[in-house]
């Protein structure tokens, strides 16, 4: 099929010949971050230049090849809002966070967040190739003088070495695919030769901001080290361009699943229309939508904020709307460290003891007649049943259903209701006669 997406390029950079356009180095080293250098290329509102010209604001750089998909015309470019400042980003809002995420308390050492039981996330560079303006780690990324160590890195691949239960680890930061090609390969063979890891995934928006670092070189290193995944992150249709498209292809051949996770941005992609559109060309490229991210609690991003019933909206739009592989799991990552939490429209209207009540995306409401003899799993015949092996506190209500345990209290749960009234009354049980009708309680 013909591709319907296209390519281009800012009308400053006509000249630059071909070579020099598709050089990763090239984009890297005439990365835009002044406002005198983004005015070349689009004209500045009052907000931006202020904001711009704003010391201590997150680090700004954007690549000459995707700024060049802004239309310099519209101020409110869905490009443009993604990556260049705002004064809006200065404002403080209720609940803001700097790590909203709590990573830095889930970190046993230093760039390695241990929050769930089987899988690590592995912070490998505070360096990207662009910066998002909503940035979930704008208090690392960015910042050269915060950049991971050497022996940070061994202290990481020790940690994984002592840690059977971790079959997944998957590497960010910053932005993986920035590394240096050397570098990128020594950390992939490292976690290679530990013989738990079972999938590396890399999360990277290189492909985004930059193409051409997609090389057939790096597409062969990365196969080596199968099994491999990469999600890329696309919030919007005019994101993906020829480039986009030839890097994805490349990456799929190479036997590379491609996921995108999104984040909901008000006044970028917060319309039904605009994600059915960006998933729909996500399945075209061969990149299958995997979360939708309510944006976080972080500084900086409060003006991008939706309510989470824009989210649920734009999931009621899709799923049945589209194909079931472009529809992607809408999230909230709780703040505090809660952790990633799906949230989706309702389907299951009601339930009796042998119907349940359900209704489709058309709104036909209909049932599903339940089973009247369904012989109950048994644990005890059952191979994986007598395989498992529980996690203390990471059950949850798998653990409540499985019989392991019987309740999960809140914090202080049993303190508070062991304050008395009830049992001090039966004691003295005998002192108390039954209320009569008409007996007033004093
Ligand atoms: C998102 C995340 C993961 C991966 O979660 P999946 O739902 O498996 O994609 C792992 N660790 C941390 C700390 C994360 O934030």
């Amino acid at each position: 099929m013909p591709s319907p997406f296209i390519s281009k390029r800012a009308p400053i950079y006509q000249n630059v010949p071909e070579e020099k356009w598709n050089d990763w180095r090239w984009q890297l080293s005439n990365r835009l971050n002044s406002a005198e250098d983004i005015e070349k290329v689009l004209p500045l509102t009052e907000s931006e230049r202020k904001a711009l010209q704003t010391q201590g604001i997150f680090r700004v750089d954007v690549t000459p090849y995707y700024i060049s998909l802004i239309d310099p015309t519209d101020p409110e470019d869905p490009i443009r809002k993604q990556i260049i400042p705002r004064s809006e980003e200065m404002q403080a809002f209720t609940a803001m966070m700097e790590d909203s995420l709590a990573e830095d308390k889930h970190s046993p050492v230093p760039g390695l967040v241990h929050r769930y039981p089987d899988r690590v996330l592995m912070l490998v560079t505070t360096q990207c190739a662009s910066y998002c303006r909503y940035c979930t780690r704008s208090r690392i990324v960015g910042d050269p003088g915060q950049t991971f160590k050497r022996e940070e890195f061994e202290m990481q691949i020790e940690y994984l070495k002592r840690t059977p239960q971790v079959r997944d680890v998957l590497l960010s930061g910053g932005d993986p695919l920035v590394l240096a090609p050397k570098i990128l390969e020594e950390l992939l063979t490292r976690l290679r030769e530990i013989p738990h890891i079972e999938i590396i995934r890399i999360g990277s928006r290189v492909p985004v901001f930059m193409p051409m670092r997609v090389t057939q070189e790096l597409a062969d290193m990365l196969q080596k080290f199968h099994p491999l995944w990469l999600n890329i992150h696309v919030n919007h249709p005019n994101e993906i361009s020829l480039e986009l498209e030839q890097a994805a292809d490349r990456l799929t051949r190479a036997g590379i699943p491609l996921g995108n996770q999104s984040v909901l941005l008000a006044g970028v992609n917060d319309c039904v229309h605009a994600q059915r559109d960006l998933v729909q060309k996500l399945v075209r490229i061969r990149v299958r939508p995997y979360y939708l991210y309510q944006c976080d609690l972080v500084e900086g991003a409060g003006h991008f904020r939706t309510p989470i019933a824009k989210g649920i909206e734009i999931i009621e739009g899709l799923r049945g709307h589209t194909s079931g592989y472009a529809v992607p799991q809408y999230i909230i990552d709780a703040p505090g460290g809660g952790g990633k939490i799906p949230v989706m429209p309702n389907y299951l209207l009601s339930m009796s003891d042998h119907k349940a009540i359900v209704r489709n995306y058309e709104g036909y409401i209909t049932t599903y007649e339940e089973p009247t003899e369904y012989k109950i799993h048994d644990p005890k015949t059952c191979k994986f049943c007598q395989n498992k092996r529980p996690e203390p506190g990471q059950t949850g209500l798998t653990g409540l259903l499985d019989g392991d345990e019987m309740f999960i209290k809140p914090e202080n749960f049993d303190q508070l209701h062991e304050r008395g009234g009830i049992q001090h009354r039966l004691k003295d049980a005998s002192k108390w006669k039954p209320l009569g009708i008409g007996d007033s309680a004093e």
